[in-house]
């Protein structure tokens, strides 16, 4: 009768008695073991690396133009939720109430399943994180767009350091277009069709026809 195999210390911890997989255990051979606890490691430090899933694009949106849509687009395809998020900024002394920036921004992301309108008061950065999410969009249309965009971006990580600020370009026939272009074309009865979506005009007209009736 031969011998048993006498056991040798091993280098391997995942091949030592007492290691969280052995083949007594799961019944699998050593050399299933070995990848197992490969991936199972990995895995798990994986849960803990930072995923960027919840986006918040914040703004205006005083009307939502088709440059802020283009922004919009490209995000919902990066990442699992974009919620645009309207900043109440009464100082702005927006055209259009929150209650109507909200439905025209609902109305332009009704073809986007995982992107959200909702709006705010107060600080970016506690909404931010009231989000569950750790990240803000901007858009970057030009140069100029640059240096206040920059100073917001560090205020911003400076209230909060967990929250970080990430830039997209809208496709370049966008990058001159801004909501206060389009209101200023619109008060003076330009056409604003191919810079807006179809019932943000509606509104625009509506809004500049209801001005004119009221007594000055
Ligand atoms: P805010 O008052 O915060 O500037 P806006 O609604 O004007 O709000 O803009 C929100 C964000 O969208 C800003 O980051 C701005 O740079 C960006 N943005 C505005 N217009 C465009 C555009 N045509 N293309 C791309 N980004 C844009």
């Amino acid at each position: 009768m031969s011998k048993p195999a006498e056991r040798r210390p091993s280098k391997e911890p995942w091949r030592d008695e007492g290691a969280s997989i052995s083949r007594s255990q799961t019944g699998a051979p050593d050399w299933l073991a070995a990848p197992l606890i490969f991936l199972l490691v990995k895995g798990a430090g994986e849960c803990h690396a930072p995923r960027v899933r919840t986006v918040i694009y914040p703004g205006s949106f005083d009307p939502l133009t088709n440059g802020h849509l283009d922004v919009v687009q490209r995000a919902a395809k990066l990442f699992e939720r974009v919620v645009v998020a309207i900043a109440k900024n009464e100082n702005k002394k927006p055209l259009f109430t929150m209650a109507e920036r909200l439905e025209l921004v609902k109305k332009s992301i009704v073809h986007l399943p995982n992107v959200e309108a909702d709006s705010f008061d107060g600080l970016l950065v506690n909404y931010v994180l009231q989000q569950k999410a750790r990240t803000i969009v901007r858009g970057l249309r030009a140069v100029s767009d640059f240096e206040f965009e920059f100073q917001l971006a560090l205020m911003n990580r400076k209230l909060n350091e967990q929250v970080e600020t990430i830039f997209m370009m809208p496709k370049d026939t966008y990058t001159f277009l801004s909501s206060h272009i389009v209101k200023e074309i619109a008060r003076l009865g330009g056409d604003v069709s191919v810079f807006v979506p179809v019932h943000v005009r509606k509104a625009l007209t509506e809004k500049f026809a209801a001005q004119k009736l009221q007594p000055s």
